[in-house]
């Protein structure tokens, strides 16, 4: 049992479960931002209502004209973007910089989503195949109607983005429900549609606790995207069971890191400094392990040492990076710094002093028990656990072993058994020779395996993720052998016989 530290921000002043409005905090220092008011049952619905008939507009629209608009927004939120990064910034704590660049990468996605959807989603004809030869086989996309997103607050602006643009590309229309936390951007996101297209709600957002992401769940969309911690996707998935609400889960990750004997330790060094401390470790495809063979770990561990001592996290623009955003994060950073030291592991940078109310200092842990939670269970902190394997084939075997399998990392001088360790990993996205790199490329689909959630946003698939297909036939001709009457000819039946054995029955 671990030594429970009274958490000065726990409980925060936002207004508890049932109250009618919630105070947006700028986690820094408490600062009161805004107050919203929360959204209950009725006000989910009627949201859901307005987005039904806004849906159909949308539909009608077609795949050109929603282009035309989503590349309007986007235009609105680029050319808005240090207005919104304000937001961000001020509601998470990360510093201006960060909050600007998950503006950016956002945008990417939305351009990418409006000018793809099309050519992914039209009609497209299908071979119908010898025995179907009479027919014209096509396989079109649909919209589903309203989805309902709901995200976390890590990356408030691009994390959810990732699928309310592939959805509303795919002709949906949305209503958003951003985490307590960060109320403020979703209320931003939604405003700056609404100024573009008032008379249509294609994107709503509400604001709200859990219940008002469970109302969300009840009130009749056709999809929820759910973006959080694999435990909440779990009382979620519950939730839309009850009406067999499809959903698509993004998820936690315990993300590993892979370095060779022959890599570029000094650029694999940088990239774990900022895949593992970056964003104060609150990426869900952070590096969270690193398993480095044998020849080159103490390099590789002095390295990383250097990079992450000379972090320092604060308030400021110049900050490397910002607050715990959720206060009872800091326990749970605290819990697993201690069970890995407890169990044996060596604190290379800072230990548990590093971890302080609002401000957690890098920690670098090395030769960290696999059992423990350091290892098995997210930190979501800044925090790097540094371990020896033998060569990549045992980095693979550990890499493997956990229940998470969002994204990964391998470096190595050669490409091609990157390419291979990638393939063997159990994991949504592998990057090689950087971290986090398939963020970034919006025509690459993003989701994980296992405890890390299921479904794919981003890319092609993204956009089918929030379609329904829909299969056409049209009889060109009556069939020569014609099977689907009541009246079959004997001689029909012989001959397609004789077929089934011809084409499928010798090897
Ligand atoms: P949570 O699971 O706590 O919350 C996610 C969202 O679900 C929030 O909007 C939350 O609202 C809402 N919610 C909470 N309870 C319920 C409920 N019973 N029914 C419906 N909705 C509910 O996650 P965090 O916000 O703390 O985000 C951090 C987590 O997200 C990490 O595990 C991280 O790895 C993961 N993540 C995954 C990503 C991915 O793409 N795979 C990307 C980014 C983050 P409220 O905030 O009001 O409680």
């Amino acid at each position: 049992m671990t030594e429970q530290v009274a958490d000065a921000r726990i409980p925060t002043p936002r207004g508890g479960q049932g109250e009618p409005t919630l105070a947006s905090l700028d986690p820094r220092d408490d600062t009161v931002l805004a107050e919203y008011p929360v959204a209950g049952k009725g006000e989910v619905a009627a949201a859901v209502d307005r987005a039904r008939a806004a849906a159909h507009w949308w539909d009608v629209q077609g795949f050109r004209g929603r282009r035309q608009w989503l590349l309007e927004f986007k235009s609105v939120i680029a050319s808005r973007a240090g207005e919104l990064a304000a937001v961000v910034s001020a509601e998470t704590g990360k510093p201006a910089d960060d909050a600007l660049l998950e503006v950016m990468l956002a945008v990417e996605h939305l351009d990418w989503a409006a000018k793809h959807a099309q050519k992914v989603l039209r009609r497209r004809t299908v071979p119908s195949g010898l025995v179907s030869a009479n027919q014209a086989s096509s396989v079109g996309y649909r919209p589903l109607g309203v989805v309902g997103v709901i995200g976390p607050w890590n990356y408030p602006v691009y994390t959810p983005m990732g699928s309310i643009a592939y959805a509303l590309a795919a002709g949906n229309a949305v209503v958003f429900k951003p985490s307590e936390l960060t109320p403020g951007v979703g209320v931003w996101l939604a405003d700056a549609w609404q100024a573009m297209a008032p008379m249509q709600p294609v994107l709503q957002t509400v604001v709200g606790r859990g219940e008002t992401g469970t109302a969300l769940c009840r009130a009749g969309v056709d999809k929820i995207a759910f973006t959080g911690s694999t435990a909440t996707a779990k009382k979620v998935m519950a939730v839309c069971a009850e009406t067999l609400t499809p959903m698509v889960a993004e998820c936690g990750g315990k993300d590993a890191m892979l370095v060779d004997a022959d890599a570029d330790i000094d650029a694999a060094a940088d990239f774990a400094a900022f895949g593992g401390l970056g964003n104060g470790g609150q990426t869900c495809a952070g590096v969270e392990r690193v398993y480095v063979a044998e020849p080159v770990y103490q390099r590789f561990l002095d390295a990383v040492a250097e990079r992450a001592a000379a972090l320092r996290p604060g308030g400021g623009p110049t900050a490397s990076y910002g607050p715990m955003t959720m206060g009872r994060q800091v326990q749970i950073v605290r819990d697993h710094v201690r069970d890995a030291l407890a169990g044996g592991a060596r604190a290379v940078v800072g230990g548990l002093d590093s971890v302080h109310e609002r401000y957690v200092d890098p920690v670098v842990l090395a030769e960290v028990p696999e059992d423990s939670t350091a290892m098995t269970e997210e930190t979501f902190g800044p925090t790097l656990a540094v371990n020896k394997v033998v060569d990549l084939d045992e980095g693979v075997r550990r890499a493997n072993a956990s229940r998470y399998g969002l994204g990964a990392s391998v470096f190595t001088a050669d490409k091609d058994r990157g390419r291979a360790v990638a393939e063997r990993l159990h994991a949504g996205a592998v990057t090689i020779n950087s971290v986090l790199g398939f963020a970034g490329v919006p025509a690459l689909p993003f989701g994980g395996v296992g405890d890390s959630g299921f479904g794919r946003i981003h890319g092609a698939d993204g956009l089918r993720e929030f379609s329904t297909v829909k299969s056409v036939t049209v009889q060109r001709f009556p069939a020569p052998l014609n099977l689907l009457t009541m009246t079959r000819k004997p001689r029909d039946m012989k001959v397609s016989a004789w077929m089934l054995k011809t084409r499928h029955g010798r090897r």
